[in-house]
């Protein structure tokens, strides 16, 4: 019998997030969102006739504020007895408030202005992430979960954060459900700009789950398509397809104004990056966080450094 999966809406602000049930014998939840929408959580879990206290497992995609932030909260809804798992790479950011100031400083600071939001971070980690926790389990690349009887396998995919991962859950008639939290991002979320820490690795992660053919694909926010009109946050088999291949073309397109327009110093508010904005057509607010342009851009300034 195929196991349900049914998804959450966690909003934050501006910002429409999913978590998901999936109602296995041992119940687990993907991605928490934040502090506020978590408490939501017990209420829509009773809608689905399904109790907190019976979620065994918190599996967390990666360790963004807006799929984090609520576990602490979830975990004691449930008497801290259900497992809290993120990958050994983004376990930090579920440790720790104060990484993911850090994080944003590291990749932002020197575009946005480091003072500015350092402030703004550090209010908003005390507001949007429910506490500080170790995790119950740190997983990576091949293992397997056991959700009583139902295999969930973790699927690493660097790129949008150094530790993602997608769980894939190999339905017993055959087909592939695979939460992929925030890893493929076609032509962007709320902000219209797709983002990734590591361009080479997001590309070799999308590709890999264009590979593994998912009967149903669930992330984390509607990301915009071509056309910049939202897509679904749930897709299906063809869907999915052209969500990856979207993903890939975007970054195609991205990679390629970077190489041709190399970082100038402007008075633009895109600056150093102003020419790449304006071939790629983008005149969204750069600096709004998470600031995906920002996180993008200076993923490919720093591979460029490297190299
Ligand atoms: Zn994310």
């Amino acid at each position: 019998m195929t196991v349900a999966v049914h998804p959450i809406a966690a909003p934050w602000g501006r910002f429409a997030l999913f978590s998901y049930l999936i109602d296995a014998p041992e119940l687990a939840i993907v991605d928490t969102g934040v502090t506020a929408s978590a408490a939501k959580v017990p209420a829509e879990l009773e809608k689905l006739g399904r109790r907190i206290e019976d979620v065994k497992w918190i599996l967390l995609t990666h360790g963004h504020i807006d799929h984090v932030g609520g576990a602490v909260a979830l975990w004691e809804a449930t008497g801290r007895q259900a497992k809290v798992v993120i990958s050994e790479v983004d376990a930090h950011f579920l440790s720790s408030r104060e990484a993911h100031v850090s994080e944003a400083l590291e990749l932002r600071g020197e575009y946005v202005g480091t003072e500015a939001l350092r402030a703004r971070k550090s209010a908003e980690v005390l507001e949007a992430i429910s506490g500080e926790m170790e995790p119950s389990l740190t997983i990576g690349d091949g293992d397997v979960l056991d959700l009583g009887g139902i295999a969930v396998r973790v699927v690493a995919v660097p790129g949008h954060t150094a530790g993602g991962v997608a769980y894939v859950l190999d339905q017993p008639d055959g087909e592939t459900d695979v939460f992929l939290g925030d890893a493929a991002q076609g032509y962007g979320a709320a902000s219209g700009f797709p983002g990734y820490e590591d361009p080479d690795a997001y590309r070799a992660s999308v590709q890999r789950v264009l590979d593994l053919a998912p009967t149903r694909l669930y992330l984390g926010h509607p990301y915009r398509d071509s056309s910049g009109a939202p897509r679904s946050v749930t897709l299906h088999a063809a869907a999915a397809a052209q969500h990856l291949r979207d993903s890939l073309d975007r970054e195609a397109e991205v990679r390629a104004a970077v190489e041709a327009y190399p970082p100038r110093p402007s008075e633009s508010p895109y600056s150093p990056f102003e020419a790449v904005a304006e071939a790629l057509g983008y005149t969204g607010d750069p600096t709004l966080e998470p600031a995906p342009f920002f996180t993008s851009l200076h993923g490919y300034a720093a591979t460029h450094r490297e190299a």
